[in-house]
């Protein structure tokens, strides 16, 4: 984006993100990276409550616009949706292409997290970002290879298992940045089980095969019908690092999830109370108690906690660790006295304040690895962390190091995709996959860094914010009815005309488009809660706060207590009126 001349580039994590509340009781709120300073909202204002403080000057705030913060890689949507708009389809293509590598399999199969926030799915429905994606990819001429840089040979040899997209979209990154990448996919054909599924009226093999003949184009190599069965035998036979993306059926089996803090010495060791146990003696653990593991030890202490008085009993359990599978009717009894079992993808930490057990904490993960320190890193999926707090964390995984598999994430290995996060999606496997290779970068001594422009600078045309707003309806996705392969009938999404995509391309909003905004203030003072900001704003900067409602309320009764006062006034002027007219009349035929 540094091309750019027409305007001025803000990186993602200098974008403001301040959420502003106007009013004593929290009237307005108001979000300045939604907001482009268009000023609409206070040229409407009746009592001039709003002042838009800006210079002309146009900015551009990546992952300002709710697509692009919605998509996993952080495509930068609109900028390629402006491009497609004024029919350069190639360089829309060399966007999608800075972030991800199979722009036109997403096209067809995205699940589309972008169009459900898209800010103008407001009005008459969400663009067809999906569909315009799948027709730039179509119509690219390939021109972004002449702004790719591969970089000098690094010296270094990785490892991928996996030809999915998690392991090609690391290879790809990781090839980029100037090592020397082997795929080792074990079945015979590359892509990997999650593309290898679909359907070809959903997925046409011949794009799949495209665009991994691209990746191969550039200097990885795929070996398929290589199955790996241990990280080992790789980081001792000259590879520097390994990327595991060996899709769901590593998980919960051979690839391990490390549980950070389960060492601690304020958790409590399953192996010692399993004596207590056997003895028949009770168990105090407190009233909250969280066993860490899936095995018969996990089930035995939860049981023994359960039955020695605790309220609550969670196990944690990953089916992979903890040696020794649980017994069905120790399962039973547990489950009988209420002990909650969470066996699932979710990536657990225990938490431990000033040497106090806190709980455990649950979260989804993209990819996880460890730095050259040892120190455990991962990518945390958006959404917040669920913390179960806890009286005593109980470890039932097994003796530590007796837990060592084939797969284990160790220093030098990082794992990724659906091994990881069982998402199933392919995007969220693009993104985790950037994240691997930018750490394997860090780990084998580069900047991490995999960001590089390939689409040339915009028009001053585009890059002008929006002026004005006209209703235009989305374009139409064609479809066709095709057999599939066991005879019935399925609706086969086909690639849009190059008239519909410019059409759909040139409803975008431009959110991600500002000007420069000195200072936005709002006076809730003066306001008279009419509501015309709000409706005014395009881009739900300036919304309804908590006291909104009140306050607009009070100006209703205020306005309707002062029509009353004022037909009183009248009435009682009409009154007075009258009888001095009658007095008039009545008065000299009484007196005259
Ligand atoms: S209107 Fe355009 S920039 Fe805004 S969310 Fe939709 S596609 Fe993105
Ligand atoms: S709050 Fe909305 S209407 Fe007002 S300046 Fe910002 S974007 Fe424009």
């Amino acid at each position: 984006m540094s091309k750019n001349k027409n305007v001025v580039v803000i990186p993602a994590e200098a974008v403001g993100r301040d959420h502003k509340t106007f009013g004593k009781r929290e009237e307005f709120k108001w979000s300045e990276a939604k907001c482009t300073a268009c000023g609409r909202c206070s040229r409407i204002c009746p009592v001039d409550a709003i002042t838009v403080d800006r210079t002309k000057e146009v900015t551009k705030r990546m992952r300002s616009a709710p697509c692009s913060q919605a998509c996993p890689a952080g495509i930068d949507s609109s900028r390629y949706i402006r491009f497609i708009g004024e029919g350069k389809f190639s360089e829309a293509a060399a966007v999608m292409r800075e972030k991800v590598p199979f722009p036109w399999v997403l096209g067809h199969i995205c699940k589309r997290p972008c169009e459900s926030v898209c800010q103008r799915g407001k009005y008459e429905g969400s663009l067809l970002i999906r569909a315009l994606k799948r027709f730039a990819a179509a119509n690219d001429n390939g021109q972004w290879r002449q702004g790719i840089n591969v970089a000098a040979s690094s010296g270094k040899n990785v490892a991928v298992i996996g030809s999915g997209p998690a392991g090609l979209s690391t290879a790809y990154y990781l090839n980029l940045l100037g090592h020397k990448v082997t795929v080792f996919e074990a079945l015979p054909n590359k892509g990997g089980k999650m593309l290898s599924s679909i359907p070809d009226y959903q997925l046409p093999k011949d794009v799949m095969n495209a665009e991994i003949e691209i990746i191969e184009s550039l200097g990885v190599e795929i070996k398929t019908n290589s199955k790996i069965e241990s990280v080992a035998t790789l980081l001792n036979s000259g590879f520097d690092a390994v990327a595991l993306a060996i899709g769901v059926q590593g998980w919960g089996k051979s690839l391990k999830l490390p549980i950070p803090d389960s060492q601690d010495k304020a958790v409590i060791n399953g192996e010692s109370l399993i004596k207590t146990i056997e003895a028949g003696k009770e168990l105090d653990l407190g009233k909250r108690v969280i066993v860490l593991g899936g095995g018969a030890t996990a089930f035995k202490v939860a049981l023994g906690a359960a039955r020695g008085g605790a309220k609550e009993v969670h196990i944690f359990g990953q089916e992979h660790i903890g040696g020794g599978e649980a017994d069905a009717w120790e399962v039973d009894e547990a489950l009988a006295e209420g002990v909650v079992v969470h066996s699932s993808s979710l990536f657990y930490r225990v938490i431990v304040e000033e040497g106090q057990i806190k709980g455990v904490g649950a979260q989804k993960v993209r990819a996880f690895g460890y730095d050259r320190d040892g120190k455990l890193g991962y990518e945390p999926l958006p959404g917040i962390e669920e913390v179960f707090t806890a009286d005593s964390v109980v470890s039932a995984m097994g003796t530590p190091g007796s837990s060592d598999g084939p797969m284990e994430v160790r220093q030098g290995v990082f794992a990724a995709g659906d091994a990881v996060n069982e998402q199933r999606s392919v995007i969220e496997s693009i993104a985790a996959a950037r994240w691997v290779a930018s750490n394997i970068d860090r780990y084998l001594g580069g900047d991490g860094d995999l960001d590089q422009t390939l689409a040339p600078a915009e028009s001053a045309k585009a890059t002008t914010p929006l002026r004005e707003f006209r209703r235009k309806f989305p374009s139409v996705v064609p479809v066709e009815q095709v057999k599939t392969s066991d005879g019935s009938l399925a609706a086969s999404e086909q690639t849009l005309s190059a008239s519909a995509a410019v059409a759909d391309a040139g409803r975008c909003l431009k959110c991600d488009l500002s000007y420069d905004l000195k200072n936005y203030k709002l006076d809730t003072g003066v306001c008279v809660f009419c509501g015309r900001c709000i409706e005014a704003c395009l881009w739900s900067a300036i919304t309804p706060g908590d006291g909104y409602t009140v306050a607009a309320e009070a100006i209703k009764k205020t306005e309707q207590a002062d029509g009353r006062k004022t037909f009183s006034y009248v009435l009682a002027i009409l009154v007075i009126t009258v009888a001095v007219m009658i007095a008039a009349i009545l008065l000299p035929k009484l007196f005259g």
